[in-house]
């Protein structure tokens, strides 16, 4: 990030535009939603300018240096080049923050485009790179953003002082959203006394509550890509005092975590014992018993290889409420990716997940079964237990032909996917570095093409 998006406080500051023509308009017409002291200096102006004495002032002459005593930022607007670096020059000079309309690499700063329901601002940035994917960005925004938001947030200012009787955190925040989400919108229609009327109402209702308990939600990260989390846990995400997270969550995730949360990284392996399962433990029941609103973030599906019933376990000791928010699978992701279907009539009627460690290294499976024509098994955690996986399904008649289909980091940027056999299994595996998930059974979509129309035609 080149430029770093503030909001400066332009009330009384003095403004300086160079240019008197289009380009100088509609800087002004963007600053005049300010309550800065806006003076323009060009030699003539249009008359759209004109209109706006005495809420501007107008220097009928170039700019010049005495222009910007005590001035907090100047346009070079001019619409000529070299007059607009002469009026950069000046603004360097004055040490006032100068921008160049439409060029950004003789500009101090940038001004964004806006999406405006005072208070309530967006400011939206390409650093230049895309002015079109901002206007796309802006119009997507504005038709999403109710006009009434600026009002309703214009009320609630209003009215902090007096939400300040609600203990901070939880409790104000839930005060907030319903009167964001459901009551606030609803009590417009009446008119701004309704609004107001409604947050006395709900301030004594919240008042009137016990505070709220804390919580653990246990909630499934998906195998990385942001957009696979469900629409539950991107609402959790936006509420959570404190996220817990595993390893695998990626960082596109932790992104859309609340600003204000706390986020504690507790690296656990997704295989083989665990040290710090306690801890984690303790850290759920501490963090919920203090009545914190936490997340438990677990990569895929939190409740495959996610070990969350120890953790379900503790909180159910220390008599803290909890609920699973269920996601898609790596195994889901990574036959996604493959164009796969997991089961199909005629092939495999059941799927195995399986995982090849446990608490006490490789783990025993049903290999008769997974060794069988047809069977699919999505393998988790099989990367150091390939060799192991391979002996295991040859000595129960497996053939070493067998298709196995790897995806790893399925659903990231950087997704890769593999074929092989079970005979070049080990060496395939010893390749991995992200992430994967074998699929034992799986081949290619296209050679399975032929084969898969002669079985669905049956
Ligand atoms: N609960 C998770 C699994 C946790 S065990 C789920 O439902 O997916 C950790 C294992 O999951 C990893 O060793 C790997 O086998 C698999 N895995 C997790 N994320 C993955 C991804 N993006 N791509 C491929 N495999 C992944």
């Amino acid at each position: 990030m080149q430029h770093f998006p503030i909001f400066l406080n332009l009330r009384g500051a003095h403004v300086v535009i160079g240019g008197g023509g289009d380009a100088a308009f509609a800087k002004l017409r963007l600053l005049l939603k300010t309550e800065a002291r806006i003076t323009l200096c060009a030699p003539a102006f249009l008359p759209e300018i004109s209109a706006f004495r005495p809420r501007v002032t107008l220097v009928r002459r170039p700019l010049l240096g005495c222009d910007l005593h005590g001035a907090r930022l100047v346009y070079a607007a001019t619409e000529d080049d070299a007059e607009d670096a002469r009026i950069r020059v000046i603004g360097q000079q004055a040490g006032v923050l100068v921008n160049v309309v439409d060029n950004l690499a003789a500009s101090e700063f940038i001004t964004p485009a806006i999406v405006d329901r005072d208070p309530v601002v967006v400011a939206i940035g390409t650093e230049g790179a895309a002015p079109v994917l901002a206007r796309k960005i802006k119009a997507r925004l504005e038709s999403e953003l109710p006009a009434e938001l600026g009002t309703l947030a214009r009320i609630g200012k209003g009215f902090r002082a007096m939400a300040e009787h609600l203990p901070k955190g939880a409790a104000r925040r839930d005060f907030w959203a319903e009167f964001y989400d459901r009551a606030g919108p609803s009590a417009l229609a009446a008119g701004e006394d309704a609004v107001r009327e409604t947050l006395d109402t709900l301030l004594s209702r919240h008042l009137a509550k016990d505070p709220a308990p804390g919580h653990v939600d246990f909630v499934s990260a998906g195998p990385g890509d942001p957009e696979l989390l469900t629409l539950k846990a991107r609402k959790l995400l936006d509420r959570a005092d404190v996220v817990i997270h595993d390893r695998l969550v990626s960082i596109g995730i932790l992104e859309l975590v609340r600003r204000e949360a706390q986020i504690i990284g507790v690296g656990k392996e997704g295989y083989g014992p665990s040290a710090s399962q306690s801890d984690i433990n303790t850290l759920l029941v501490n963090h919920a018993a203090q009545g914190a609103h936490v997340v438990r973030l677990k990569g895929g599906d939190a409740s495959i290889f996610g070990r969350l019933d120890e953790e379900t376990h503790a909180l159910d000791a220390a008599g803290i409420g909890w609920q699973v928010i269920p996601g898609v699978t790596s195994a889901s992701a990574a036959a996604a990716g493959l164009g796969q279907s997991l089961t199909r009539r005629g092939r495999n009627r059941d799927l195995r997940l399986v995982t090849a460690h446990d608490m006490q290294g490789f783990a025993e499976a049903d290999w008769r079964a997974l060794a069988a024509p047809g069977a699919i098994t999505a393998l988790y955690m099989g990367k150091r237990a390939a060799r192991f996986v391979q002996g295991r399904l040859l000595m129960h008649g497996a053939s070493p032909n067998m298709d196995v289909a790897i995806v790893e980091s399925a659903s990231c940027p950087d997704e890769t996917r593999l074929q092989t056999t079970l005979n070049d299994l080990p060496h395939a595996a010893a390749k991995l570095r992200g992430p994967a998930i074998i699929l034992l059974g799986l081949s290619p979509r296209r050679a399975q093409q032929t084969q898969t129309e002669t079985e669905l035609a049956l």
